[in-house]
């Protein structure tokens, strides 16, 4: 007999081997008599009615025959009987068979939605060329480094380019509000690659930049040892295109490479390659997104607005948030987004002249910061043009602005949070995280005047939902303007390209993604589409 119990609960300072015997008691048996208990899920529940406390999800298996009978009266818990555990898929299901490919395979981008089209097909037998502009993750974080300590940018490599995509210098949330069968897996993956067994139990999985710089690099093991061919330092310059049909790409503007298939996994900050999309006549569209701030508070002062007098307690994790305001007379939505714990504000410059700000922290949290953004919603008829690239140059305007309004050496312009309510350049702050380095500014300055009024209103908002969240302690830094991609690479059903057949655009870069698990489960769906692509335009050879 299998059930599944929800609701289970540990105080601060319990240890989990009383689940079993808080079980048991659920179940009217004696204590000891549950030995087969698997955690599925575990929160922490900081709601302030009750003490901060943990929350789990779990299945207990029982010799059959053993009676028991379930206690009815524990409130907030439920028991089903279940005919077996499910257990995740361990492969990308896709067609069954389909022909060998006539050419290889060709992925761009070796972030997220790459490596994972690059493993699903790899595991089909499918050895694909991965091309990626940015170096591999140890030559990375040397230029990454060097940007950080010295202001010097490589625009080839930096937080954006290069092995693991734009996820790698990041906090590493695995968080996802997309439902789909194959979650558990790409987690499963991750955790076989290198990352704390954690993530598959935790309803807020986070990984942390160090041990998911390992993952990426396992990756890139796993799809050479299955064929795949991985080269950096090769960007995609220019697409061939023969009557509506992808035959080829250029590389670094002197190779060819002839594909009649291609993933194009770009990530959202390569403005170069979607202007040469557009070039060729492959259909874009502007799209929504969201610009804004990113705010530094103390990480004590999250713990305490959240676990009042539990806040330091060593059983919970560094606290984190997130809050939004709907702003009705201006019709904008103000919202925190990629929130850090324990972690620290990093300049993610994309392009010589602009300043971009994000959150990153290490698998411990362990930075005595709790940073998150806080943005607005952009509408398309923000941007002053239709022009399917008018979202690039947007946001590019205000990443200038806040590298002017920073010095021009890519500090980022910072203000309290107290003196941006006032209207004021105010106090000199004294002490941020940030790197490379922060200057004293106007942030108003940097932002969209709807943006900078509807944040106004959000942080009241945010303060009525969070007492204490205003305070002279929290720090702004701008600009936040990488929440997700400007730009729509517009495809069919069959995750092809609308206009170009072979082209299968998908993660972040092409917009149907937004954050590493939706970014990895959009790359699994453009490579099993590209699986049923080969059985559909021939029918020669099968194989499984
Ligand atoms: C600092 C930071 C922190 C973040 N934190 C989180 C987080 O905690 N959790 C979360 O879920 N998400 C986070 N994100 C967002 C997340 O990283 C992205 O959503 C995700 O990486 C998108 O995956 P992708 O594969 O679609 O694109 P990307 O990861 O952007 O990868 C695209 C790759 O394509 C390459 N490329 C681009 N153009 C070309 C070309 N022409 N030729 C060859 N290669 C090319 C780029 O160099 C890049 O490596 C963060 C992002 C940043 C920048």
């Amino acid at each position: 007999m299998i059930f599944k119990i929800n609701g289970l609960t540990l105080s601060v300072g319990e240890r989990e081997e009383l689940l079993s015997a808080r079980a048991a008691s659920l179940l009217g048996l004696p204590v000891g008599a549950v030995t087969d208990l698997r955690v599925i899920r575990r929160s922490i529940d900081a709601r302030r009615a009750r003490p901060p406390h943990f929350v789990y999800l779990v299945t207990v298996r029982l010799p059959d025959g053993i009676p028991f009978s379930v206690d009815k009266t524990a409130a907030g818990l439920t028991v089903t009987e279940e005919t077996d555990i499910p257990v995740e898929s361990q492969t990308a299901p896709s067609a069954k068979y389909f022909p060998a490919p006539k050419q290889r395979p060709v992925v761009v981008g070796c972030g997220p939605a790459g490596l994972f089209a690059s493993l699903t097909l790899a595991e089909r037998g499918i050895s694909v060329l991965l091309l990626e502009r940015g170096k591999a993750v140890p030559d990375r974080l040397t230029d990454v480094r060097s940007f950080w300590d010295k202001g010097i940018l490589n625009p080839e490599s930096h937080v954006h380019f290069g092995e693991g995509g734009a996820g790698t210098f990041s906090d590493g949330k695995l968080t996802s509000r997309v439902k789909n069968p194959h979650t558990g897996r790409v987690k499963r993956i991750m955790a076989d690659m290198g990352a704390p067994a954690d993530i598959l139990i935790d309803a807020r999985p986070h990984i942390g930049t160090d041990r998911l710089r390992e993952v990426v690099m396992n990756l890139r093991g796993r799809l050479r040892e299955a064929g795949c061919e991985v080269r950096f330092g090769s960007q995609v310059t220019d697409f061939i295109i023969h009557r509506g049909r992808l035959t080829g790409v250029v590389v670094n503007d002197s190779e060819e490479i002839r594909t009649d298939r291609l993933i194009l996994a770009i990530g959202q900050s390569a403005d170069d390659t979607y202007r040469k999309l557009a070039e060729n006549g492959v259909s874009l569209e502007p799209k929504p997104f969201a610009v804004g701030l990113r705010v530094e508070h103390p990480q004590e002062v999250i713990n305490r607005l959240q676990y009042g007098r539990w806040a330091g307690h060593p059983d919970l994790p560094p606290a984190d948030y997130f809050l939004t305001a709907k702003i009705k007379e201006m019709d904008r939505s103000v919202y925190s987004f990629c929130m850090c714990p324990g972690g620290r504000v990093i300049g993610c410059s994309a392009w010589p002249g602009g300043v971009i700000t994000n959150g990153m922290s290490s698998f411990l949290r362990d930075s005595p910061y709790a940073n998150s953004a806080v943005v607005v919603n952009v509408r398309i008829e923000d941007l002053g043009s239709e022009g399917p690239l008018a979202g690039l140059a947007f946001r590019r305007h205000w990443e200038e602005q806040a590298f002017l309004s920073g010095g021009g050496d890519y500090c980022a312009p910072v203000q309290r949070l107290t003196d941006f309510l006032a209207g004021k350049e105010g106090d000199p702050v004294v002490r941020t995280s940030f790197l490379p380095g922060v200057r004293q500014a106007e942030l108003k300055g940097v932002l969209p005047p709807f943006v900078s009024a509807a944040m106004k209103s959000g942080f009241a908002e945010f303060e009525r939902k969070m007492p204490g969240f205003i305070t002279k302690e929290a720090v702004l830094f701008g600009v936040e303007t990488r929440t997700s991609s400007p730009v729509r690479i517009i495809r069919d059903e069959t995750v092809q390209s609308v206009t170009t057949t072979g082209l299968f655009p998908c993660g972040e870069g092409a917009g149907y993604s937004g954050g590493i698990i939706s970014s990895a489960l959009d790359g699994i769906r453009a490579a099993e589409q590209l699986v049923i692509s080969l059985g559909s335009s021939c029918s020669g050879e099968h194989r499984g």
